[in-house]
């Protein structure tokens, strides 16, 4: 069995799904580096633990299974921490406070979650915002990736998406600014994102939470928030 010495001379193989923006992405350029407030703390993270970093750009809906088997250590992909992901995977201490919204093109006539009714929405595979329609019975496309999301609501496929928050508000302050709304939805309650990590990996918790209280401590973290929270 390994040991966290043994482990400390490795690359933390982190997981990520990088079509997340503010958290993790990537510029259009596939060799551009990967962006983002998670990427950002998950870097100064790695950094106050001695260990570089292997990135790896996968499905959302592959990253429990791939932690679970132990292919990778850390995943950094806006993961809420929920009951049923904690029975699988290990979390880190929360490091944001989102919640779910409805993401539609201006003029749709979609002003709240009643109007979803008889509508097909877009949605990410395995995220919550796709269990939040399931649990409605909201008819939903699953995307692999929040962009394929966003990609169907641009080109007229479905008229919302249901996704994070600081993602909707992000997207449109930026590309979708003036053309798209974020309407809230009165009965979900506020989501944990957090690190996860394979069940075993207690030593590994205990290094990434004591990195991130030391970060929160020296205002580093505080740095990075505001880098891609406050224009
Ligand atoms: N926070 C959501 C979830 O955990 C969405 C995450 C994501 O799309 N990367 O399901």
């Amino acid at each position: 069995s390994k040991t966290a010495e043994a482990d400390q001379n490795k690359p933390l193989r982190v997981a990520t799904n990088a079509t997340f923006v503010p958290f993790e992405f990537k510029d259009n350029d596939q060799s551009s580096e990967y962006k983002g407030f998670e990427m950002d703390l998950i870097r100064a993270i790695a950094k106050e633990m001695g260990r570089t970093i292997e990135y790896n750009n996968i499905p959302f809906s592959g990253i429990i299974p791939i932690i679970q088997q132990g292919d990778m250590d850390i995943a950094a992909a806006g993961m809420t921490m929920t009951k049923d992901r904690a029975s699988k995977v290990l979390f880190s201490a929360p490091f944001y406070e989102s919640k779910l919204v409805i993401l539609t093109p201006k003029n749709s006539g979609i002003q709240s979650i009643n109007d979803l009714k008889g509508k097909t929405i877009a949605v990410q595979l395995g995220t919550t915002g796709a269990d939040y329609a399931e649990a409605k019975g909201i008819a939903n496309k699953q995307f692999d990736s929040n962009a394929e999301a966003i990609m169907e609501l641009q080109v007229g496929g479905s008229p919302a998406a249901i996704i994070d928050k600081p993602v909707a508000d992000y997207f449109v302050s930026q590309d979708g600014k003036g053309k798209f709304d974020v309407i809230p939805i009165p009965d979900t309650k506020s989501e944990y994102l957090a690190f996860a990590m394979n069940k075993k990996d207690t030593e590994l918790q205990k290094q990434v939470n004591a990195a991130m209280a030391k970060l929160k401590e020296n205002g580093e973290y505080q740095k990075i928030y505001e880098k891609w929270f406050h224009s």
